[in-house]
């Protein structure tokens, strides 16, 4: 029960609004998480904690430097933020007046951009992907004029396939007088060759999006970065917090950054990706599979009949995975993230003993 006096003072939108259901507050329990694409496993990390009385830097500099060395960008083009989200609630915030103006998402695509809309009180306006997951380039068309922000989230969260790049330069250029086109690249590090970075200094309303949460196993981290014109960056820091990034997490971050730390980080994707495919290959066997998403990801997402079944099966054996279903047209789709071996083979186990219990409704009827 919401008490009166705080019912009364609310925003009338927030009272009816939705809060985003992460994977860590919509789902607890378990013993094998694969619904938040995380990594399998923790980095080896050591952090000098002296000077904690003082405040850090706006943006520490070693931080910048780092990922600007590794974004091939000059570090005014670069701001760190507590993960991507901030970097997407920021880009609202600055460039779209509250009560006011537009953003566009091309559904079914992540859900924090709406969510940060709404909470600065901007409207969103769908666009959905066609029927084959792309971008639907003449209904984007129409929007021309009547939003700040469009959103490409490549490779989209939660299907998982690339967006074509033809189709994205069309859409940058289709705006460049009368909006941003953010191009969530949270999962890049898994296909490095989509990456749009280099383009940031051919258009200027293109914003590239970054995270240090998934390949680099840092989500407990909460850092993320936003690419974009030294314009847009400088104007970004006028609405951000004073000091968004602690000093720990700056230490943590700089250091999974260098040399070493991103040869780790490849490393992982590599395994990932071998461990991706043996889950494919397992999915593609089982008989009620409708439809195994392409994935150019560190997640899997697929389609059931069963998958109500399927999904609170693996919630008793305390795997938990992401159940998709309420996102349009994503009706009966789970998603797996690629946790490490033993969490795959936690997942397959459990998916085995699913099949059993089939098996044996089956020959009892
Ligand atoms: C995970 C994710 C983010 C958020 O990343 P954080 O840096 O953890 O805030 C942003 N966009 C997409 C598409 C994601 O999947």
């Amino acid at each position: 029960m919401t008490d009166s006096l705080t019912n009364k003072l609310v925003r009338d939108d927030v009272r009816d609004m939705v809060a985003y259901q992460s994977a860590r507050r919509g789902q607890s329990g378990g013993t094998c998480w694969l619904n938040a694409n995380e990594a399998g496993g923790n980095n080896q990390l050591q952090i000098n904690l002296s000077n904690l009385n003082r405040y850090p830097d706006f943006q520490p500099t070693e931080l910048v430097n780092n990922y600007a060395q590794y974004a091939n960008l000059p570090a005014e083009q670069v701001l760190a933020t507590r993960g991507a989200d901030e970097g997407i609630e920021v880009l609202i915030r600055t460039f779209c007046a509250s009560a006011k103006d537009n953003i566009v998402i091309c559904p079914p695509t992540y859900g924090m951009y709406a969510i940060s809309a709404k909470g600065h009180n901007s409207q969103t306006t769908l666009v959905p992907l066609t029927d084959d997951l792309q971008l639907d380039i003449p209904a984007l068309e129409r929007q021309v004029g009547q939003c700040k922000i469009v959103f490409i989230c490549s490779p989209n969260n939660p299907t998982g396939d690339i967006i074509n790049r033809d189709d994205i330069i069309r859409v940058i250029e289709l705006f460049k007088d009368s909006a941003l086109v953010v191009v969530d690249e949270a999962y890049i590090e898994f296909c490095p060759e989509c990456s749009f970075a280099e383009l940031i200094n051919t258009y200027p309303n293109l914003v590239v999006l970054r995270t240090l949460s998934k390949a680099f196993a840092l989500a407990g981290l909460r850092c993320g970065f936003t690419l974009a014109s030294k314009d847009i960056i400088a104007m970004m820091s006028k609405i951000i917090a004073p000091y968004p990034i602690s000093q720990p997490v700056a230490a943590i971050a700089s250091s999974a950054l260098t040399t070493e730390g991103l040869a780790i980080m490849t490393n992982r994707v590599q395994q990932t990706l071998g461990l991706r495919k043996q889950l494919e290959q397992f999915l593609d066997k089982q008989n009620w599979l409708n439809k195994r998403f392409q994935s150019n990801t560190n997640y899997v997402l697929f389609n059931t009949d069963l998958a109500p079944q399927l999904f609170s099966f693996l919630t008793e054996q305390g795997v938990l995975i992401r159940n998709q279903s309420s996102q349009l047209t994503l009706e009966n789709c789970l998603r797996v993230s690629i946790g490490s071996k033993q969490e795959m083979q936690q997942f397959i186990d459990a998916t085995n003993a699913f099949n059993q219990t089939l098996n044996n409704n089956q020959q009892s009827n």
